[in-house]
């Protein structure tokens, strides 16, 4: 796939049938200016010198690749290795595209940066982001996850953003969503709606994507640098799709490289059980772009669970449905038990404790490493579990020793 990172997406946003960009016609002109604004900053010096002072000095870029020995060593078949993410400020992958949204709002003049939250991820990493802009900062979170996240809620007060909570419907993401959207409707002259993932109207797949390809162009130098060779396999876990294009990017256009999405199994393979959203889905149309969807039996998106809370949604990035479609990326899963086995296996094999997502992509590796000998696989160590460690510990338990 020579050339693919510069032809995909098309000019209107399209990945073949997925992605483009379904808003209100009030916001067309808008979000055309979103894409012009970042075409045009793309290509200037200064601001790519920006970012690139931004990622060394304030984020602690390049994160490392670890190699897993003691784990792999276990498994006895392939080496697994991984790409720190975790070690990025704020403990995920997700400050890399916040920073740079944020840098673009700045560049545009706006004044305030607006998104929904889930879990309180991205809500955190942009209210960072905020916070080194001297911008305001509106997160909107549904009240279920306010209960449940309050650590997170805490740390976004403390960085200065406003949580709105949202209180009508289930009280979680979508609703956050709907919310988050309502009021950028009303203010969109003076913010910008940071979306926090390669989801979204166009240009926010790409945009999203092109932030977080320096996971994977760091990835590729370091993994040459280590083995003298490219990996045979790349892991990455898939809710929106971010951390995994950001991986994917460095390795898609050498075909010798098999690249892996693991989407969440949750309990069972029934609809509501999972977010396995590639695996199940159909195509259909959600937050403003084509992709493949979980659809209830009206055509809704259906409920969707996950041990993992940033990866339920029953919907997935443009450029994941179309890989998908090529067969340049093939879409696998696991289970929350099997992601378990994997946080506790990290933790006590290797001493690092992983996000419940990130352990997603930790126990599919080790599925395919089981399969082959003398291989090597990368997979993306997305964020940090600190936030998961007591829901684990107190519902689970410690694991075995
Ligand atoms: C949010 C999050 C994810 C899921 O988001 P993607 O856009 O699919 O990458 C994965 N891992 C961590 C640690 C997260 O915080």
């Amino acid at each position: 796939m020579k050339g693919y990172l510069k032809s995909f997406p098309d000019r209107d946003g399209f990945f073949g049938k997925y992605g483009g960009a379904f808003i209100p016609p009030e916001l067309v002109p808008h979000f055309k200016g979103i894409s012009e604004a970042y075409d045009k900053l793309s290509k200037s010096t200064a601001y790519l010198n920006e970012l690139k002072y931004i990622r060394k000095h304030f984020q602690g870029r390049p994160t490392p690749i670890s190699h897993l020995k003691n784990l792999s060593d276990e498994i006895g078949g392939a080496q697994i290795y991984v790409k720190r993410e975790d070690l990025n400020h704020t403990g995920a992958h997700k400050l890399n595209h916040c920073m740079a949204e944020a840098l673009l709002a700045k560049h545009m003049g706006k004044i305030k940066l607006i998104a929904e939250t889930g879990a309180g991820q991205h809500g955190v990493a942009l209210a960072t982001a905020a916070a080194y802009f001297k911008m305001e900062c509106e997160i909107h979170m549904g009240e279920v996850d306010i209960e449940k996240e309050h650590p997170n809620v805490v740390r976004m007060k403390l960085l200065g953003a406003t949580v709105v909570p949202v209180s009508f419907g289930e009280r979680t993401l979508k609703e956050a969503v709907d919310s988050a959207f309502g009021s950028y409707m009303g203010q969109f002259e003076t913010a910008l709606y940071a979306i926090g993932s390669v989801v979204g109207p166009h240009p926010f797949p790409k945009m999203v994507r092109n932030f977080q390809k320096v996971v994977g162009l760091e990835a590729f130098e370091q993994f040459l640098d280590m083995t003298d060779e490219l990996p045979d396999h790349v892991v990455a876990c898939v809710g929106g799709g971010s951390n995994a294009m950001g991986l994917f990017s460095g390795f898609i256009e050498d075909e010798t490289v098999a690249l892996h999405g693991v989407e969440p199994m949750g309990t069972s393979d029934k609809l509501g059980d999972h977010a396995a959203t590639i695996t199940f889905g159909e195509d259909g149309e959600i937050h403003g772009f084509r992709c493949i969807m979980l659809k209830d039996e009206n055509g809704e998106p259906a409920p969707v669970h996950s041990i993992a809370s940033g990866l339920d949604y029953p919907g997935v990035g443009p450029e994941h449905c179309y890989l998908h479609s090529t067969g340049r990326v093939k879409y696998g899963s696991a289970t929350d038990k099997e992601t378990l086995d994997a946080f506790y296996k990290l933790s006590r094999l290797e001493g690092i404790i992983p996000a419940l997502e990130s352990a997603h992509a930790i126990a599919y590796a080790m599925k395919l490493a089981a399969e082959m000998p003398g291989q090597s696989i990368l997979a993306n160590l997305s964020g940090r579990g600190d936030k998961d460690i007591d829901y684990v510990a107190d519902t689970f338990g410690f694991g075995e020793a």
